[in-house]
This record gives C-alpha cells, structure tokens and sequence, in this order.
C-alpha cells in the first residue's frame, strides 16, 4: 500500500460511521471500527464472508429481509446508481439497530463496476425522537405546523423535569428561543414565508439538540429547549451554537429571495426556592435583555 493508501485508510477507519466494502460476489472485504462498533461484529468475523450469508440481515420498516431481494449494495452494483435507505441492521447481540444506509459503486481501472461500499450511521437517537413524535401526535402535543412539540407537551415535561430536580437535585437548563422582528418577516416577505421560517428554526434545533433534550413551540414565534444535566457554562455553549446555527441558515422564497432569521436566547439554570413558572420567567426575562441590547444574542443568569 502507498503512503497515501495508507492515509485514506486511517480516515476510513477511523470514522465514526460503520464503512464496509463488497466485492462482485458481496464477499466483504473491509470492515472499519465504526462497523464494528454498531454492529457488534469483529472485523474477523465478516471479512471474507459474503453479506448475502445474512450476517447483518437487514429488514426494512416493515420486516421484510433485504439481503436476497431489496439489497441496496447488489442493485447499486446492477446499475451504478447510489442508493440511500433507511434500515435496521441485526446486532451481533441479536437486537436490531435501526441505521441509515448509503450504498456507491467503486470502479476498476477500466470504469467496470468492480464492488460497492456502504456507509452506515446508527439512527438510535433518531429513532427514539420519532417515538417521541408518534407518542405526542397521539396526545395532541405536537404542534402542527413545525412538528416539534406544542406548549401543552413543554408544560408536561417541565413539571416532570422539575420533579426530578426536586427529589434527585438532577440539574436542568432553560432556554427560552424569540424569533427576531419576526412581524417584520411576515410584513416584507409574506405570512407563507413566515411560517417557513418557523419551521426552519423548529427544525435547527430539533436536529442539534440532544435526543434526551425536550423542544416545543411555546407560542407564536417562541420556543423552549430543556436540557437535562448541563452546568451554566455548557447551558451558555448550546444556545450559542443554536443561535450561531440559525443565523448561518437560509432559504429561498418562491419569489428567489434569500431570507434568514436570527433569535434572540434567555438561557437560566434551575436554582433553590424555584417552581416551573418562575424558572420561565426568569428565561423570560433574560430573553428581554438579550433583545433589548442588541437581538440575536444570548443572555444567562
Ligand atoms: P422582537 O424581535 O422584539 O421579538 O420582534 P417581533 O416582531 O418578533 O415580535 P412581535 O411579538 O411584535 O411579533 C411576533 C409576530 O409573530 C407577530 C405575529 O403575526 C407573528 N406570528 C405568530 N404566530 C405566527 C405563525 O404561526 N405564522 C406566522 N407567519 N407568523 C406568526
Ligand atoms: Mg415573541
Ligand atoms: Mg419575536
């Protein structure tokens, strides 16, 4: 192997994702640690075996096996066509552990399709924020239009994260998220826009916030996150990144118009002699400060 074989290598080994590599006959013939880390395989006991041998014996939503009809690496190989797919692979533990897939062609010298390699990522806090979904629309504590949950849901979790706090001192955080002139977004760029807003902001935190955090649309253009076991120095880093992470998102209306949103935070930690109305208040508040020195700002006390 080059030096620079030997490099990529290290990179491939090292990710966290599981990646393997398939032969023409899907003998496997590479198997990274991040493989064998979600799949609970060893790279000696798959390298050299045919992944049709049903080793990881993937199933889809519904059940059904894919390793002999439905293989996103062999109809990858059939066509050259990458393929992404959402499955659930079978643990060397036994117990299925629900992955997105992502099968690409390699190519030999001569552009004949030669193998295949699959990226794999665990989906597990994924998987769990779905369930948490599916459990709130049954109860009418989604909001309909960001899919977050809605303040009846943030109510709910507020008072159980507060009991918690109260008979085990399990420290939690508070942030308290306000769309910037967001009046001002609807005026220039349409209601439609604004709810496109919404949604985008919904969906930046729903994505980088922990699956053992808690996010709502608390009303209008405000949401709440809470994060269970943060210090105030952690709690002030994940509403600077949320905020940061909002402000460097943007979209395109129907009209070509590029738009973006910035928030302003009021972030507090739970302390002595508080009860669930008074820590939102205080977030509250700080909300109001980080407005009125500036917008899109954090402020913590
Ligand atoms: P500030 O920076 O001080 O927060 O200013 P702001 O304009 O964001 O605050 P204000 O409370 O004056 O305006 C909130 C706006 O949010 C007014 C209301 O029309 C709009 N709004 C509330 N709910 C929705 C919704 O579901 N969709 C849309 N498009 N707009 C909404
Ligand atoms: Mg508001
Ligand atoms: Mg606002």
């Amino acid at each position: 192997m080059s030096e620079r074989d030997i490099f990529y290598r290290e990179i491939l080994e090292n990710l966290a994702d599981g990646v393997y590599f398939v032969d023409r006959q899907r003998k496997i013939t590479f198997w990274n640690k991040g493989a064998e880390r979600i799949s609970g395989y060893a790279k000696d006991e798959v390298v050299g075996y045919s992944c049709a041998d049903n080793i990881l014996m993937h199933v889809d939503g519904s059940g059904k096996v894919l390793c002999l009809d439905g293989c996103p690496l062999a109809a990858t190989m059939q066509d050259g066509k990458m393929r992404e797919a959402e499955v659930f692979l079978h643990h060397a533990n036994g117990h299925r552990v629900p992955v997105a897939v992502r099968a690409t062609p390699i190519y030999g010298e001569d552009g004949e399709i030669i193998g295949a390699v699959e990226l794999f990522s665990d989906q597990s806090s994924r998987a769990t924020l779905m369930e948490q979904m599916q459990e709130m629309k049954k109860a009418a504590l989604l909001d309909g239009l960001t899919q977050v949950g809605n303040r009846k849901y943030m109510d709910m979790k507020l008072e159980s994260i507060f009991n918690e706090w109260a008979r085990h001192q399990l420290p939690f955080g508070v942030l308290f998220i306000d769309i910037d002139h967001f009046k001002l977004v609807n005026d220039t760029y349409g209601h439609a826009n604004g709810d496109r807003a919404l949604k985008m902001v919904g969906d930046t935190l729903a994505n980088n916030i922990r699956f053992y955090d808690f996010l709502a649309r608390w009303g209008g253009e405000e949401f709440i996150v809470l994060l269970q076991g943060v210090d105030e120095k952690r709690l002030s880093e994940i509403a600077e990144k949320l905020r940061t992470l909002i402000a460097k998102s943007e979209w395109e209306s129907d009209e070509g118009v590029a738009i973006n949103v910035t928030v302003s935070i009021g972030c507090t930690l739970v302390r002595q002699g508080d009860n669930p109305e008074s820590i939102i208040a205080r977030a509250d508040q700080l909300l109001y400060q980080s407005k009125q020195t500036g917008r899109n700002k954090s402020s913590i006390g």
